[in-house]
């Protein structure tokens, strides 16, 4: 059977791989996996959120609200935004499609970094946009600003932090970019991990408000990290409500479900367990740090809840994540992107002793 010509050169996205696989090939008693894949918060859920879903299971049968209007309260006011800027998304990932689906179309360009989240590619690519890379892996203004004088594109995806190198931009960077930006560039700032790098340093990290001061600029937020809802799918943009208006055109009926809109509401008024969760996260990593520093190898600063290492001739990412998911410990190999590197999400104290034991047992 023929399929749109758009589809052929879309690789499927790989995501983490989900604790089942590990129990099913390997063996391990599911108690014993430990996933550090797919940057979930290591705590939980917030045991309020926990309480809310539960509360609303009698409710399954109503479709939710689709104006949103208390989720879209909560967070006008804690970003000190108007309710019209806002958008929500079935994961802020449902958000990128509808930006692909507003801006691209064949002709159209869309111009991110190196390495950067998968997704941005594969919805471009949907649209038959013809996609451009930075040379560098990192989110520099001086190579993004010249390919966006010469090349006008329809989208720029400024994901920072980044997902997979969890490294960020300055905020004056991000700015410069947006300052040079084309009226009808539509420059993306993903902030899925904007909870994370603004506990560590104010200097790399944008509020959403900020954001809105440019007519072409989208923000983007997740209730899946810091927020500790993965399994919930529910994401946010903020944005001038002209550009609001045109990515509504695109949302389906009822895009998250009644329990995720319960959820999320919830999670907005606890945001201790936000801060806890960061905090935690802080202690752990200077960990990882040291084992890196211990073991010879390179890290990536990261202002994200994970950290990538990434190594040199030694060691080769691909069999080191095989022989550490045989053991149970679940990570995500970064040899699709073109690095000999592993993306760890920094767990609770236990999982990351477990990561380490293992590593040392690998590492012989
Ligand atoms: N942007 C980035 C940079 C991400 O890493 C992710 C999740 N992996 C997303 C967006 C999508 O997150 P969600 O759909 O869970 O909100």
């Amino acid at each position: 059977m023929k399929f749109n010509k758009e589809l052929d050169d879309i690789k499927v996205y790989e995501a983490g791989k989900p604790i089942e696989l590990v129990v099913r090939e390997f063996g391990v008693a599911p108690e014993e996996v430990v996933k550090l894949a797919s940057n979930e918060n290591p705590l939980g859920t917030s045991p309020r959120v926990a309480e809310t879903i539960r509360a609303h299971a009698d409710k399954a049968h109503l479709y939710p609200d689709d104006s949103m209007f208390e989720l879209k309260e909560a967070l006008s006011l804690r970003f000190d935004v108007r309710e019209e800027t806002l958008i929500i998304g079935a994961g802020s990932d449902q958000i990128l499609e509808f930006v692909s689906r507003a801006k691209l179309h064949p002709g159209a360009k869309v111009l991110m970094s190196r390495v950067t989240f998968a997704m941005y590619e594969i919805y471009a690519r949907q649209q038959g946009a013809e996609i451009l890379r930075t040379p560098d892996w990192r989110h520099r203004p001086e190579e993004f600003l010249p390919l966006m004088k010469e090349h006008r594109p329809e989208v720029v995806y400024l994901c920072t932090p980044n997902n997979p190198t969890g490294d960020a931009m300055r905020r004056e960077e991000i700015f410069e970019i947006l300052d040079a930006s084309d009226p009808e560039t539509l420059v993306v700032v993903d902030g899925a991990y904007m909870e994370y790098a603004a506990a560590k340093d104010s200097d790399y990290a944008v509020t959403p408000r900020e954001i809105l001061e440019y007519p072409n600029a989208l923000y983007l937020g997740t209730f899946s990290k810091a927020y500790g809802l993965g399994g919930m799918r529910v994401g946010y943009g903020i944005a001038r409500p002209e550009i609001i208006r045109a990515l509504m055109k695109l949302r389906p009926p009822f895009n998250i479900t009644s329990l995720s809109l319960a959820a999320a509401i919830a999670a907005c008024g606890d945001e201790e367990f936000v801060a806890q969760s960061v905090r935690l996260h802080q202690e752990q990593i200077d960990r990882y740090e040291a084992y890196a520093r211990e073991h010879g190898f390179d890290y990536i600063e990261s202002y994200t809840n994970f950290i990538t290492w990434s190594f040199g001739e030694e060691l080769n990412s691909s069999d080191l994540a095989e022989a550490l998911l045989e053991r149970g410990v679940i990570v995500r190999d970064l040899a699709s992107y073109g690095l000999n590197a592993l993306r760890i999400t920094v767990g609770t104290p236990e999982q990351n002793d477990r990561l380490f034991a293992v590593m040392d047992e690998v590492l012989g």
